[in-house]
């Protein structure tokens, strides 16, 4: 990792680090305003300028005039000359030590693993990031995120992986650690031998899939949601498709460490509809009770054995659909009670949603009478 990229650090922690003041000494933060972008940080006369630095196109400018591919090579081109900026950049804020670094850096609790140990494989999936491949780190099975040749997904990749290590819960898919190569960054992950939720239903079907696996994914997913609840971290992407399972079945929530990605992947064709909350769609709202209401979703997706949501509805209409109060049907033989939670998940206002805790106790006493 660049000495000079300080991850998401707040403006007053990137001022306190920039010490002592010396013209030129800068570092790059993620900024906190424009998610996805970041923001050059340079000392002049005393004080420290912030300059955002836009994420346009694939590529990365601060003035809308000199734009560059990577950060790399904007940070070189201010190097040699100041183009605009207070000053040039001459020296980057050097490396904290790890006994200095108890705040300022996110990276500090990821472990890093020596690429020399990981052994990788096939192809087992394809995500928003680029493949997903089968690996072998210290004779364990592992899943192994490659990224595509790509700045911004590198950052956001990072962000992930800071966020991952951190949480552990049995039913959040672990991360072991991180490979970070010349250009490129491994996310090592726990090894979920079934795979997604949504083809695990798909493949299966109603034939196979019973209702107290139904229950059981309900429980396990719920479970994970509800200690992301208790540490105030929002998913904004949760559905069927990102939680995966076990050999031996458990359910556990991926790809929770995408926190800051819903604003780079509005405009885009990927943004997730017909599973966001009414409120974050319209407002950029996303909160526990945002999560909630996809979690509603994810239950529809859970009996309808993997169908995908409003089967009926054109996605262009299903926003307009929604706020005029259409809701879903519950699918067939779906329990009573799990219907009633559905139907909470999707109230217009958000605070009348449960919370996870509350749901997850009312689905434990629906598994209790599920019979085995
Ligand atoms: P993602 O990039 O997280 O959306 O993952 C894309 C696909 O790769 C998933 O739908 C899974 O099929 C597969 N995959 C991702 N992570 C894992 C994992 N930890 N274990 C097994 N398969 C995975």
């Amino acid at each position: 990792m660049a000495p000079w990229f300080r991850g998401s650090i707040t403006r007053d922690e990137a001022e306190k680090l920039l010490q002592p003041r010396e013209d030129g000494l800068f570092l790059v933060r993620e900024s906190t305003n424009f998610p996805g972008d970041y923001t050059l940080c340079v000392c002049f006369n005393s004080k420290v300028e912030h300059y955002r630095v836009i994420y346009k196109d694939r590529q990365l400018t601060i003035d809308e005039e000199v734009f560059f591919n990577d950060l790399t090579s904007r940070v070189q081109h201010y190097e040699q000359d100041s183009d605009g900026l207070c000053t040039q950049l001459t020296r980057a804020l050097p490396r904290q030590t790890r006994a200095t670094q108890q705040q300022g850096s996110k990276f500090r609790d990821i472990s890093l693993i020596d690429r020399k140990e990981l052994k990788i494989g096939d192809s087992i999936g394809k995500g928003e990031f680029g493949d997903v491949l089968l690996g072998e780190w210290r004779g364990v099975k592992v899943a192994v995120k490659r990224l595509k040749d790509n700045i911004h997904a590198a950052e956001q990749l990072r962000e992930e992986a800071s966020l991952m290590s951190k949480l552990t819960h049995e039913n959040l898919v672990k991360l072991q650690g991180l490979v970070e190569e010349e250009g490129s960054i491994l996310l090592v992950t726990e090894y979920m031998s079934k795979g997604s939720l949504v083809d695990y239903l798909r493949s299966r079907g109603r034939l196979h899939v019973t209702k107290r696996n139904q229950i059981m994914f309900a429980c396990d997913t719920a479970a994970g949601m509800a200690y992301l609840e208790s540490k105030n971290v929002v998913h904004r992407d949760l559905a069927a498709r990102n939680v995966l399972i076990s050999h031996d079945d458990v359910a556990k929530v991926s790809d929770f460490g995408l926190a800051k990605s819903a604003p780079a992947t509005r405009d885009g064709v990927k943004f997730p509809i017909k599973w966001t909350a009414p409120e974050a769609l319209r407002r950029n709202i996303f909160s526990n009770k945002s999560d909630m209401w996809s979690f509603g979703i994810l239950l529809w997706e859970i009996y309808s054995f993997g169908r995908v949501p409003y089967p009926k509805i054109p996605l262009a209409d299903v926003t307009k659909y929604v706020e005029n109060g259409y809701r879903m049907d519950p699918p067939e033989n779906c329990p009573t009670e799990v219907s009633k939670i559905m139907k909470e998940a999707w109230l217009l206002e958000s605070d009348q949603r449960p919370t996870f805790k509350e749901v997850l106790r009312r689905l434990q006493e629906i598994k209790a009478t599920t019979p085995v």
